[in-house]
Order: structure tokens, then sequence, then C-alpha cells
């Protein structure tokens, strides 16, 4: 199992039998644009026999990326329209995003950042950007959390970590302190004593949301990892995105749901994909979406349900996707509300 190794190349995809080598050409286009990643935790659980199979689709590479909609973005969710100093996004009053790495142990093939994380994305702040970052934090006393994403933040030394967490707990209005990340999952031996003691440096409140999207992702060592963390104080909630082909099946999310609360982690996000270039493959009408998540009001627990929601393209926010805040207009076109109640059109005007 150990033997396992990190495929970060077409080559390495190819060596590990999950791709076929007649895809070369395709995938070498990909691999020019975006990231590829995948951990040994992640290659083992791929069924390769299954051509269909939901966790391979989130990580292997597919010809379809290379098709990008009209309405599709580099920035999808309005990132650079929020960012006062680099590496912060300041898009609701009372907190920020922290963008310390655009680096991730996995590259999703649906993500949202996708034209920003990578080897050939932002990269990781240096010293001076990261105490400008912090600078401004302490200089907003409105900000009362600060969410640490990317990139996956999980992926820093814990000795990086700490040094964050160190300068976050001299902020006295900071509260509260998110981490989003996939690394208990994807990497959950990474989940040791050192790194837990990074994240509790601070004295604030923590919080992980951990994404995940199919129950398979939540196995034993995945659930021991999960399960380290809440034991050391830790609160978790979950992300996931309602994603073609992987989890677009009430059966399948009701499980993932479950499986999340087994593991003491909260449902707490269900995004519809954003529109983030070669993506449309993963993107299912948000109806269908307002279907399936409808079809588990009573299949599982309210303890299980997480709140469906659209990241307004253009950085407006999210919206709960319900009929009085994203109503239909008409062949598959939405009239969208944020939360201080301006109109936006959903796909967005070219
Ligand atoms: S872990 Fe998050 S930021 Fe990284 S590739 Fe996946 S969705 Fe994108």
């Amino acid at each position: 199992m150990n033997a396992v190794k990190s495929v970060k190349s077409v080559d390495d995809l190819v060596k590990a039998g999950l791709a076929a080598p007649a895809d070369r050409a395709a995938l070498d286009e990909i691999a020019a644009r975006y990231a590829i990643a995948l951990t040994p935790a992640i290659t083992r659980l791929i069924d390769r026999a299954n051509p269909d199979d939901p966790i391979a689709r989130q990580f292997v590479p597919d010809a379809a990326e290379l098709t990008v909609a009209p309405e599709e973005r580099a920035d999808p969710i309005g990132d650079h329209a929020h960012s006062p100093v680099e590496g912060i996004v300041h898009r609701y009053p009372d907190r920020v995003l922290l963008k310390a790495v655009h680096v991730c142990p996995v590259y999703c093939r649906f993500c949202f950042r996708r034209e920003m994380v990578g080897p050939q994305g932002l990269g990781t702040l240096d010293a001076t950007a990261m105490e400008a970052a912090f600078d401004y934090i302490r200089n907003h006393q409105e900000i009362w959390e600060v969410i640490l994403t990317g990139g996956d933040p999980l992926v820093l030394s814990p000795r990086r970590l700490h040094e964050i967490m160190e300068a976050l707990g001299k902020i006295a209005h900071v509260k509260i302190v998110r981490f989003h990340t996939r690394v208990p999952v994807v990497d959950p031996e990474k989940i040791d004593a050192g790194l837990m003691s990074a994240l509790k440096a601070s004295g604030k409140t923590v919080y992980i949301a951990l994404h995940a999207n199919h129950p398979r992702e939540l196995t034993a060592e995945a659930r021991a990892a999960c399960a380290r963390l809440v034991d050391a104080g830790i609160a978790m909630v979950s992300q996931s995105v309602l994603l073609k082909g992987v989890n677009d099946d009430p059966d399948v999310l009701a499980e993932l749901m479950k499986a999340f609360v087994e593991t003491r982690v909260k449902p707490y996000y269900l995004h519809h994909p954003d529109l983030a270039p070669g993506t449309g493959h993963f993107r299912l009408p948000i109806e269908e979406g307002q279907r399936i998540v409808a079809a588990l009001r009573g299949r599982i627990s309210g303890l299980c349900q997480p709140t469906y929601i659209l990241d307004i393209p253009g950085g407006h926010g999210k919206a709960v996707v319900s009929g009085s805040t994203v109503r239909t207009t008409g062949d598959g076109c939405y009239s969208v509300s944020d939360y201080r109640g301006g109109e936006h059109s959903y796909p967005p005007a070219e």
C-alpha cells in the first residue's frame, strides 16, 4: 500500500493506469493549463474497473476540460474585485479570506480557483505580503473571522502554520479562525500532533471546513484524522460541491451527509458548481439541483441537511438556492438576490 506514489503529471497518470496512452495529446494540453495532483490515498481509492468512478472523475483530467463555455470565467466568484491587498479577500464586512498559499495536495478538476492554484498559480505569500495581510486584518476592527483558504492551507508546514496562528492570536478582534481543506481526506496521516498544536497556537476558536464530495472519501483513515481534530477541540463543518457524475443522486448525497455526521463533521454547504473554465461537464441545471436537495428532506435527519448555495458570479456573495433568492426567469436563466438586496442574472451576461 505504501508503495503508491503521488501522481503529478500525465506520465504519472499513464504509469499508474489512470489514463490511456492514446489520450496523451489531450491530457498534455490540459496539463499545460491546469495543475494535476493525486495523493496516494486518493489513487488507492480509485476503482480502475469502473469507467465512471466518482473519485477518478474528481481528480483525473478529462478532455472535456478543453471546452470552455462563454459564461465561464477565470475568477468565477470575483475574488479579485474584493482583494484590497495581496492574499486578502474582503467580501463581507465581518470576515476575510486569507489566501496564504495557492498549492493543494490534489487538484480538483472542477476547482473554482483553477486559474489561481498550482505550480503556475499565484504561489505562496512571501514574508512582506504576509505582513501586509496581517496589517490589513489588524487595521480592520470589524473582522471577526479569518478564513484560511487558497489553495489548501494545510499543505503549509506546522512551523509556518504556527507562525500564522500566533500572529492571528495577537489580534484581539479576531475571534474565529477557519481553515478550508481537503487534507484530512486526501492525506490523513498529515493530521498529527505537530499540525494540531500549530492549529491551536492562536488560542482562538478554530473551525475546519472539510471538503469532500463522495461518501467513499470518508475512509477509516480519513474518519480517524477527523476524530483526532475534533478530540483536540477543533470544530468541523463540511463543504461539498454538487457534481454531475459524482454525487448528483439523493442516495449518494444522503450517504455522504450521514458519513459527515458520523464523523462529527456538521454538514454545512453544498455548493452549486461555479463557472470555472472547462468545468461544464460537472454542472447540472439549478432546477435539478433543487430536486436532488429536496429529496434529502425526510430521507435524512435534520442534523444531516446541508445548505444548497450558489456563489453569485462577480463576487456578490453567496445566495441560498431557494425559491425566494434564486428565481427562474425561464430558459434555464435565473434572477438571484444577493445579501444586500441586489439582483443579478444567472448565468451572467457574457
Ligand atoms: S482543494 Fe480546493 S482549491 Fe485546491 S483544487 Fe480542490 S477545490 Fe481547488
